[in-house]
């Protein structure tokens, strides 16, 4: 008697593990394949995890009804991966393979991908119709379905027990791809040589390349990946952003043309199912992909490069909340594939490692082609305050911005901020307009003359009166990118503009357009927000402006210093790629603030030493793990109450490990969608696996309890 275990495929609480079912005499099967399963008087759908040869419960058990794939979706090492995720992330094991398949994968679409079939060896059995049907695929070698479907009507079960003894060979077609490429046009530096030697000279390794803004990391990825297809094997690229994709995809598939495939969100079901049967092969193929992608089933993985690690989209925000870079690390180990982060400000948990000597050191200390790093200037906004600049750019912006309008160069304005006004306050009350279902203020929009939630995305028009007190005193405050470019059109009427934020850029195509129109000179101010602080290269952008560089820095968040000093350094990085020098301009209140000197020197050692110590003084990660545990709920009573019992439950429970319990307190943002929200912090230096083990079962007696394995959102 053989037993499997399946994961229904259903997002049903109380489904939540795997169900064992019979396995019907004669009826071949591997784990990762899909299979229909009889579920309460219905059918469903699941995937096999593991197979047995015992019985676990006492109860009889029901037998799987078909199987639903020819060969499996998912391999062993990916089953294994999604154990894993469930304990590292404290999700139940259905969550993890929901997120790892594409739904197009779970739901069977099929690929554009045509199966071809062939027999093996020599087959005799009695004149049954399974063996007139071999002997059919004799005679037609490399036959598709479709033709067997003419000649044999019901061929599939046939065919299926055909593949599975073993007498039908069944291939794909994904096209023939022949290794085609293309040399690189430059001559590479001694720095970047060292680096495609060390990485090559160690295959199997994980590595940061600190490389500064410009320093030609994406050559080094280029020559690695160059081995690693010659050699026939597999590679995936992973960016944090869609928006950095267009570029990063042209410079790869130029190089490669025949093998650069792209995962992304715009993909056709059809796609999705070929790229993710494409990499099951042992085509030599590279994959440029954001955050998903490590979740793709490669055969002959080798090669890993996360550019950019220190990004935080590469956190998953919902369940299961995984981190893309902790995933690949266990995936390109699993593979003995090559590792390696790119960044020129790489994230204090990878930044950490290297120090430690844990993994792999190489730097890029300076720019392509002698080009120098450009110059950065401080304003301090408190003097041009008292000076009676009352204007959201300095004199000294404005000044750098009108001689690169002179000179034809191009000009970039960050504002972390979206909208035209951050919140808008009636004079008269001294009331902000804020959102009925969430407690933050509202934003004005001037392209749609509104007020707009950024939380929950309610909108309401622009009240000529104020809703409280009537009186017509309403005024807007703060500003964000819309107002940035009002303001540039006011300054300098000539000068083209776009804008690029989450409001602007709503499709991949509209990103391209952007990237397009700019590089190509159609433009000559780009004001945005972080979205395009990274990556994108620039070579006629001499001026980064950068508007509010304190935004970031007073988030009740940990990691507000590092991701400020990134943000900093990284958008500095756009100006002075071409020949032309660059020069950034940071308008701050709080210049003597670290993350602002170290960024503004450039001096990543320095930063990194400075907020290490100041992590293992708190027990923040790297040298401890955290745990946020969210309760939420409409009635804030309510909510408030059953946090504290978790909370007591808590201490009571995680005594023995070290374990720090701290709060319940309100979340920062208390309520949102009519939701109050109420935070636990856990906190250990030591490991982490008990915690997630006791936080996993706990889990069942709180249904609107969200767990956060190393949270990056702690708003
Ligand atoms: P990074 O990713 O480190 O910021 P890139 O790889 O994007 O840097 O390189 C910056 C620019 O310099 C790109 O336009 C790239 O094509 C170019 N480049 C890279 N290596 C060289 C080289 N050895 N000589 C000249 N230009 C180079
Ligand atoms: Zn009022
Ligand atoms: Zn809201």
């Amino acid at each position: 008697m053989k037993i499997a275990q399946v994961v229904i495929d259903r997002p049903v609480r109380g489904l939540d593990r795997a169900w064992s079912y019979d396995i019907p005499e004669g009826l071949q099967l591997t784990p990762g394949t899909r299979v229909e399963v009889p579920l309460g008087t219905g059918k469903a759908v699941g995937i096999v995890v593991a197979i047995s040869d015992t019985n676990p419960t006492q109860i009889e058990l029901k037998s799987i009804s078909a199987t639903l794939d020819p060969y499996p979706v998912l391999t062993p090492e990916m089953i294994d991966l999604a154990h894993w995720m469930a304990e590292r992330y404290v999700c139940f094991l259905p969550q993890a393979l929901r997120a790892m398949i594409p739904s197009a994968v779970r739901r069977g679409i099929k690929a554009k991908v045509i199966w071809h079939y062939q027999t093996v060896g020599e087959r005799s059995g009695r004149s049954s119709l399974k063996q007139t049907l071999w002997e059919w695929i004799r005679e037609h070698p490399q036959t598709t379905d479709e033709e067997m479907q003419q000649a044999f009507p019901k061929h599939r079960p046939l065919l299926r027990a055909l593949v599975a003894e073993g007498s039908v060979l069944a291939t794909q077609d994904v096209k023939a791809k022949k290794l085609r490429t293309n040399p690189s046009p430059y001559h590479l530096n001694t720095d970047q040589l060292a680096a495609i030697t060390a990485i090559g000279d160690l295959p199997g390794q994980e590595w940061l390349l600190e490389g500064v803004t410009g320093s030609g990391k994406t050559e080094v990825y280029l020559a690695v990946l160059q081995h690693v297809l010659q050699r026939g094997g597999q590679a995936l690229i992973l960016v944090p952003e869609i928006a950095l994709t267009p570029q990063t995809w042209e410079r790869f598939s130029g190089r490669f043309p025949d093998s650069t495939y792209v995962w992304h969100s715009n993909l056709t079901d059809g796609e999705r199912v070929q790229l993710w049967q494409a990499v099951q092969t042992d085509e030599p193929l590279v994959v440029i992909a954001a955050r998903s992608g490590v979740f793709l089933p490669f055969q002959k993985l080798q090669l890993i490069v996360i550019d950019e690690e220190q990004e935080t989209s590469y956190k998953q925000e919902d369940h299961p909340r995984y981190h893309a870079r902790e995933v690949a690390v266990r995936r390109a180990a699993t593979f003995g594939a090559t590792l390696i982060f790119g960044s020129a400000t790489p994230s204090l948990e990878t930044a950490w490692k290297a120090r430690q000597g844990h993994i792999g050191w190489i730097k890029l200390p300076s720019r392509v082609m002698q080009r120098s790093l450009p110059e950065m200037r401080v304003v301090d906004m408190r003097q041009e305050l008292e000076m009676g600049n009352r204007g959201m750019f300095s004199k000294v912006l404005i000044d750098a911005i009108s001689l690169a309008l002179e000179r034809e160069q191009q000009v970039l304005l960050f504002l972390n901020r979206r909208g035209f006004s951050t919140f808008v306050l009636c004079r008269s009350c001294g009331q902000a307009l804020g959102c009925p279902h969430c407690a933050v203020t509202l934003t004005y929009h001037s392209d749609h003359d509104h007020l707009r939630c950024h939380y929950c995305d309610f909108a309401m028009p622009m009240p000529t009166h104020c809703p409280m007190c009537h009186s017509d005193k309403i005024r807007y405050f703060g500003a964000g990118t819309e107002r940035v470019v009002t303001e540039v059109q006011r300054l300098w009427p000539r000068a083209r503009i776009v804008r690029a934020d989450r409001d602007s850029l709503t499709s991949r195509d509209s990103y391209y357009q952007l990237y397009r129109t700019f590089v190509q000179g159609q433009a000559d101010v780009l004001v945005g927000t972080q979205m395009i602080a990274k990556g994108m290269d620039f070579p006629r952008v001499t001026v980064v402006g950068i508007v509010a560089a304190d935004l970031g820095l007073h988030f009740p968040d940990f990691r507000s210093g590092e991701r400020t000093f990134q943000l900093l350094v990284q958008s500095g990085g756009r100006a002075g790629r071409g020949a032309d020098p660059g020069q950034v301009v940071v308008q701050t209140y709080n210049p003597e603030h670290y993350a602002i000197t170290h960024a503004v020197t450039q001096d990543v050692d320095a930063f990194v030493r400075q907020e290490l110590e100041m992590r293992q003084e708190l027990g923040y990660p790297p040298f401890g793990s955290l745990w946020l545990l969210e309760l939420s709920g409409t009635d804030d009573q309510a909510v408030r109450q059953t946090a504290q019992q978790l909370g007591e439950q808590l201490v009571l429970r995680l005594a023995e490990n070290a374990a720090e319990v701290l709060g319940p307190s309100a979340a920062p943002l208390l309520k949102i969608r009519n939701h109050y929200r109420y935070h636990i912090l856990i906190r250990t230096s030591s490991e982490e696996l008990p915690v997630n083990r006791i936080l996993l079962d706990m889990q069942s007696d709180y249904p609107e309890l969200s767990i956060t394995a190393d949270p990056y959102f702690m708003l």
